[in-house]
């Protein structure tokens, strides 16, 4: 087998992995670059964009833009499997966005044809057998997957963690579907945040918990596709006795998932008592009638909200003070940062809170997950800091070096 990285060796966004085996070509991911990085163009690949696509796949890890934000460039004749729930989040978001953004339109109409997997079911594709197994990240529906052909078998681990509420749940998948494999593609994010200490996602919704019953009014800003925080927030108001508001859009979002049948069934993904409620909007924007201001007076209140006119036009005319959140990454309140988000910044004001936790594993995380693996070779992917990450593994592990483009062969043990 051999493995190629056309882009991800020392970036964290856009990354597009090759696994080759007697003529056949899986891709795993085909996404872009995170916002400001340049050049933020998709990259062509022999045999997934061009050239011969009879023998090509293409499998993606999860629907994160840096992972999926291309694929509609993806030709018909590429077969792209997603996982199931993951493909209905996808097609709701890229629907939402289809009238502001021509690429999101474009991408839900390619994923009109994007075919789906099982976790725990191998499925084969040419010589190319596949076990998919999902993993905690903050996109639902996340996956790694182990990937064998001829002798040989790599566990991929696509974007993940251990810190969120499945997290723990990592090693006994390992162990029942995985075992041992020859080597390893590993997402390295934060190999350069290795000193913070990363708050587990429970710690989080306790800190969540406290200030809704701390605070009447409570506006989080939170990603809408971010299912577990989002389920999270929820829970926290519950328990807080606050009426919980988000629009009709993030409520088909968290529908998917408590409907799903065997999503729903875990108790982290059900609606409680109190459903969230689905603020009512007319002529083009939301609306607040007497009855609402005078419930969310008496009861307080938790608010998903967006950096948007409409949101801000809202939160305006809802009396009594409030309590903003920002749970994502700071990059985007960060003026040094490309990704800074003027809106979102506006949006929040000078007072507000940041209750965020990484949705990418630590390095301890890493280390215990390679030793179950013991894997002859590891190959970073998606980190910006590339050489701490084989400065940080090379004394246990051997770390596979490679730069964008560069293929390595694997060989059997002799
Ligand atoms: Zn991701
Ligand atoms: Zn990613």
């Amino acid at each position: 087998m051999t493995i190629k990285i056309h882009r991800g060796t020392d970036q964290i966004g856009g990354c597009v992995t090759e696994y080759e085996y007697g003529g056949w070509h899986l891709f795993l991911d085909y996404g872009e670059q995170l916002p400001g990085v340049e050049p933020s163009e998709p990259v062509e690949v022999e045999g997934l964009t061009k050239g011969d696509l009879s023998k090509s796949a293409l499998l993606i890890t999860h629907y994160h833009g840096d992972h999926t934000g291309y694929i509609h460039l993806i030709p018909e004749a590429v077969p792209v499997y997603m996982g199931e729930v993951a493909l209905k989040i996808q097609k709701e978001y890229s629907k939402h966005l289809s009238g502001v953004l021509a690429k999101q339109k474009k991408n839900f109409e390619r994923l009109q044809k994007a075919k789906t997997f099982t976790p725990g079911k191998v499925f084969k594709f040419g010589d190319f057998s596949i076990i998919p197994v999902t993993v905690d990240h903050s996109a639902f529906d996340a996956y790694a997957f182990k990937i064998v052909a001829g002798e040989m078998s790599v566990f991929h681990t696509g974007d993940f963690r251990t810190h969120g509420f499945r997290g723990g749940k990592l090693p006994k998948v390992v162990d029942k579907y995985i075992g041992k494999v020859d080597y390893v593609v590993c997402e390295g994010t934060n190999v350069s945040r290795q000193d913070t200490c990363i708050m587990t996602e429970s710690e989080l919704q306790q800190q969540f918990i406290k200030q809704f019953k701390q605070h009447k009014g409570n506006v989080v800003y939170v990603s809408s596709t971010n299912i577990d925080r989002l389920f999270s927030v929820y829970q926290a108001a519950l328990r807080a006795k606050r009426p919980f508001y988000v629009d009709a859009y993030q409520k088909r979002i968290m529908d998917i998932a408590t409907k799903d049948p065997i999503w729903g069934k875990s108790e982290l993904y059900q609606y409680g008592e109190y459903e969230p409620v689905e603020l009512i909007y007319k002529s083009g924007k939301f609306e607040v009638n007497e009855k609402y201001k005078d419930f969310v007076s008496s009861q307080g209140y938790v608010l998903i909200a967006r950096a948007n006119v409409k949101y801000s036009e809202l939160i305006e005319q809802i009396p009594g003070d409030k309590m903003r959140y920002l749970s994502m990454w700071e990059g985007y309140v960060d003026s040094d940062n490309p990704a800074y988000n003027e809106r979102l910044v506006n949006a929040l004001g000078e007072d507000y809170i940041t209750l965020h936790t990484s949705g990418h594993c630590d390095m301890e995380s890493l280390r215990f997950l390679f030793c179950q693996l013991s894997p002859r070779g590891i190959i970073p992917i998606h980190t910006n800091d590339p050489e701490k990450f084989e400065q940080t593994f090379r004394d246990e592990w051997n770390v596979i070096r490679l730069h964008d483009g560069q293929s390595v062969n694997l060989v059997t043990e002799s």
